[in-house]
């Protein structure tokens, strides 16, 4: 069933639309009017929302487990439509928009077994000592409670498991935060119809309205009104660094400052160990190859950079890489915004002196192709700009002259979301040298594979040292996702008339 937008924004249980409008861009031309938001309709929904939190962050978990499979429910009715539409808006092939749907209801039905469970609530208990000298201690209990209405960014690169029913959003909602979406004009059809999958599930658990708002974009004017706005309490976010870094700037400088949760982009660097080269240097080029391609290379873990020895093995490894990129198809690029950033990024790094071409091809409109180009340890650790993402399947081998120098380029690395070690068990001490400095890197180090693809689960961390993320104590997939939108609070010598119900018994 094909679904048709109507271009309004979900402010509190109501369809609204304002005079301004933007065009969407579909990849078959045929852009479709959505009206474009601004500070009032901002501002009608996070007074939704805070009105909202006085039911919503008190209501039950069962309550809310309730909510979050009736979301994901309702998701899934629309199935067909979501990935229709979904692939018009962005791109991607269907089997990735089914995919991501299928992360999608299962991340908030995880979130809906979580809540139940309850060990998020890190429930602590000092009994009374009545008898303690100097002095008596008090009985003092500890729960996590929701820190109010939360605003949520929609990814460009990420429609359905990143946007407006995405990690975020269940994960404030889990805490007992209504949300407010800001929707990404990459996939304006696609954050309607999720909307209203999460509108219907709103009305069918009899919840205040204001407990989920969605505004479209349009300007910058409505994510800066949303971060700033006094009744939001946290965001989060998954773009651009200098998307994130103004809307960061933006939090720090409220009379109230609230806690950012940006996830900003990585390289994510891969070092290849001197024996596992040995044994299969042309399977991992081939691997890599592979990695680097998926999604366009438009995933935030995307393995934009090796690191090897210089040698036989490397030369393998860069010609299997190499030919299988040569083959891969164009794939069609998020936005063209995205696709002109890409050639801006390659064509910087084409530009420097020390960077040498492995792999020319196109990237035309909206289309793009692979590239990979070599340069050494030296070079690398002296130009720091060789270092900035590129968003897309372009990809920089640093070829070191032995394992010191791999270790030096560790350490120059920032904050990153993943680092990979390709490794067998004759580099267990090469590997261990590394392993100290890739934990000061990185949010997950992993052995083996390669790092897109992130497991939905409790003990992942996708997160990591800025600029890889704005707060390194957090993780925006998993679990553990839920504490961004919680907060401690203490309660003293309190009747157990008046305690939280969750810390009653
Ligand atoms: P973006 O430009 O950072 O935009 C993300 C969101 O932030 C959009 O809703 C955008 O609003 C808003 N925004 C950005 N700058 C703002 C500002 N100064 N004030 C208020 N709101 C602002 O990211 P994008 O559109 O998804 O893609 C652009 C680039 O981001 C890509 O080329 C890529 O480099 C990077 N990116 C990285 C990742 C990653 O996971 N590492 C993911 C996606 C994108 P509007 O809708 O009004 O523009």
């Amino acid at each position: 069933m094909t679904f048709t937008p109507h271009g309004k924004h979900l402010i509190a249980g109501d369809w609204v639309a304002a005079d301004a409008k933007f065009t969407s861009t579909p990849t078959n031309g045929a852009g479709q009017e959505f009206s474009a938001g601004n500070a009032d309709l901002v501002d009608a929904a996070c007074l939704a929302a805070e009105e909202a939190f006085w039911d919503y962050g008190y209501s039950s978990r069962e309550t809310r487990a309730a909510f979050l499979n009736a979301i994901a429910d309702e998701i899934e009715a629309r199935g067909d439509a979501i990935t229709e539409i979904g692939t018009l808006e962005t791109g991607l092939p269907a089997g990735r928009l089914q995919g991501e749907r299928g992360r999608t209801t299962g991340q908030l039905r995880l979130f809906a077994t979580e809540i139940l469970k309850g060990d998020y609530l890190d429930k602590r208990l000092d009994e009374a000592l009545p008898d303690r000298q100097p002095a008596p201690r008090p009985e003092i209990r500890l729960v996590e409670r929701p820190i109010g209405p939360v605003a949520v960014f929609g990814a460009s690169n990420f429609p359905l498991a990143f946007s407006t029913a995405g990690g975020d959003t269940a994960a404030a909602l889990a805490a007992g935060c209504p949300v407010v979406v800001k929707g990404h004009e990459a996939h304006p059809g696609t954050a309607e119809i999720v909307a209203e999958a999460i509108h219907a599930a709103i009305k069918s658990c009899g919840l205040h309205p204001g407990t989920f708002s969605m505004i479209h974009g349009g300007s910058y004017e409505v994510g800066g009104a949303l971060v700033t706005h006094p009744l939001i309490n946290a965001v989060g976010f998954t773009g651009s660094f200098r998307g994130g870094k103004a809307l960061f700037d933006l939090c720090a400088q409220r009379d109230v400052p609230i806690p950012f949760f940006g996830e900003l982009g990585s390289i994510n660097p891969v070092f290849l160990l001197p024996e596992a080269m040995k044994a299969r240097a042309a399977s991992i080029g081939a691997g890599w190859a592979g990695s680097l391609t998926m999604g366009a290379g438009q995933f935030c873990t995307n393995p934009g950079v090796v690191v090897t020895v210089e040698g036989a093995e490397t030369d393998a490894f860069v010609d299997a890489a190499v030919s299988e990129l040569a083959n891969a198809p164009a794939q069609i690029m998020l936005t063209e915004g995205i696709a002109d950033a890409y050639r801006a990024g390659r064509d910087k790094i084409a530009a420097h002196a020390g960077v040498e071409e492995l792999l020319a091809s196109s990237c035309e409109k909206r289309d793009a192709t692979p590239y990979v180009y070599i340069t050494t340890g030296k070079e690398w650790l002296s130009n720091k700009d060789l270092a900035h993402e590129v968003f897309g399947p372009l990809g920089i081998v640093i070829k070191v002259k032995d394992q010191d120098e791999m270790l030096a380029v560790a350490h120059g690395f920032d904050g990153q979301l993943t680092c990979t070690l390709q490794m067998d068990d004759g580099d267990m001490k090469v590997a261990g040298k590394l392993l100290p400095v890739l934990e000061r890197k990185a949010g997950r180090i992993l052995a083996n594979g390669f790092p897109t693809g992130v497991e939905v689960s409790s003990a992942m961390v996708h997160g990591g040292p800025y600029p890889a993320s704005t707060n390194f104590g957090a993780t925006s997939v998993g679990t553990m996702a839920i504490r961004r939108f919680l907060r401690p609070v203490s309660y003293q010598n309190l009747p157990a008339a008046i305690l939280p119900a969750d810390l009653k018994d």
